[in-house]
């Protein structure tokens, strides 16, 4: 970084990708227009290309974002999840440090019904919404960030909000949980699921990875587990999915949640329901309940008990 009139700017000189240590030189000419500044130390001249102050980028992407319908923005510093994102990506993507998260709510009016989710109407609704409505939004504000990004002079990928990369592991490209969990939106819950403060687990993410020097807005672990002793998700999974655990960084997915198991149940609700939706887990969080619906969701959710409680004098394996 170095100051120059009234900002600071990151700077990329020609021999390093990032060369962010001041006193790198005095500048000696600039051509802004160019992105280029001139720098002298001990007798040598370099160019440099300076980049657009942190805080003035955040600013502008926050703005872009909320402009577009985002719910949620945030910046988050991934080096500590290098190894995960490996994993899960390979290095084309844990090559970007950064990553800004989105969040887009959901509609309450949808996430409502799905106690009854083996209404066909039901399922087939709450499928558009997050995939096709939600889902496209966040891929197309994704998008729009990430040409910001590049207009700036950066490298940016909009991570795909949705779809499996893996088959074997049934996993995207990344965890947009892990991501909104680094960029201080929420924690992770019994259910697996990004929990906010404001909407619970209602809210669908995307990610835009970049290598832009932008200011990070929180860090792991963002926002203390605030699960407690309540179970209602784990309790209600018609398939029990869910082991219970709470969210450790350290632990393997699978120590939480066999997603096998909610994967076949979805399978059958599309061959039975034409529709591979349940959203229990998503439906029962209370952190998603607002005050005005507080009632009616305890009602459902006590309706849920009652039928999990019948199911469990009639069990049947497959949850059905
Ligand atoms: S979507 Fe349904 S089956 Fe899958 S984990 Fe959530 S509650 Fe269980
Ligand atoms: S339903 Fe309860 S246990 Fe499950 S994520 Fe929400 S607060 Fe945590």
């Amino acid at each position: 970084m170095i100051a120059y009139g009234q900002h600071n700017y990151y700077i990329q000189t020609q021999q390093t990708e990032v060369n962010p240590a001041p006193g790198s030189g005095t500048v000696v000419r600039s051509c802004r227009d160019l992105g280029m500044i001139f720098l002298e130390s001990e007798g040598n001249v370099t160019a440099a290309r300076i980049t657009a102050p942190d805080e003035t980028l955040v600013a502008q992407l926050r703005e872009k974002a909320i402009s577009l319908g985002a719910s949620y923005f945030g910046v988050a510093d991934l080096t500590p999840a290098k190894t995960f994102v490996t994993d899960q990506g390979g290095d084309f993507l844990s090559e970007y440090p950064v990553a800004i998260s989105l969040g887009v709510a959901l509609v309450d009016g949808v996430v409502d019904q799905l106690y009854q989710h083996h209404n066909n109407i039901v399922a087939r609704t709450y499928q558009h919404h997050i995939y096709s409505a939600v889902g496209g939004h966040l891929d197309r504000m994704a998008e729009g960030l990430a040409f910001t990004l590049e207009g700036s002079g950066y490298r940016a990928i909009p991570v795909p909000s949705s779809g499996y990369y893996d088959d074997v592991r049934r996993r995207g490209l990344i965890s947009h949980k892990l991501v909104a969990n680094f960029a201080g939106h929420g924690w992770i819950g019994k259910n697996c699921l990004l929990i906010t403060k404001a909407h619970g687990p209602r809210v669908r993410w995307v990610t835009i990875l970049t290598d832009a020097p932008l200011k990070y807005a929180g860090g792991a672990p963002a926002i203390v587990d605030r699960c407690k002793n309540c179970n209602l998700c784990v309790d209600l999974c018609p398939v029990q999915a869910f082991t219970g655990i709470k969210f450790n960084p350290e632990d393997p997915v699978e120590v939480r949640f066999d997603t096998r198991k909610c994967q076949q149940y979805l399978r059958r609700r599309e061959k039975t329901h034409g529709a591979s939706v349940c959203g229990i887990c998503v439906h029962v969080c209370p952190h998603g309940w607002s005050m005005k619906r507080k009632k009616n969701a305890r009602q459902t959710t006590a309706k849920l008990l009652h039928e999990r409680l019948d199911g469990m004098v009639n069990a049947t394996p497959d949850g059905t």
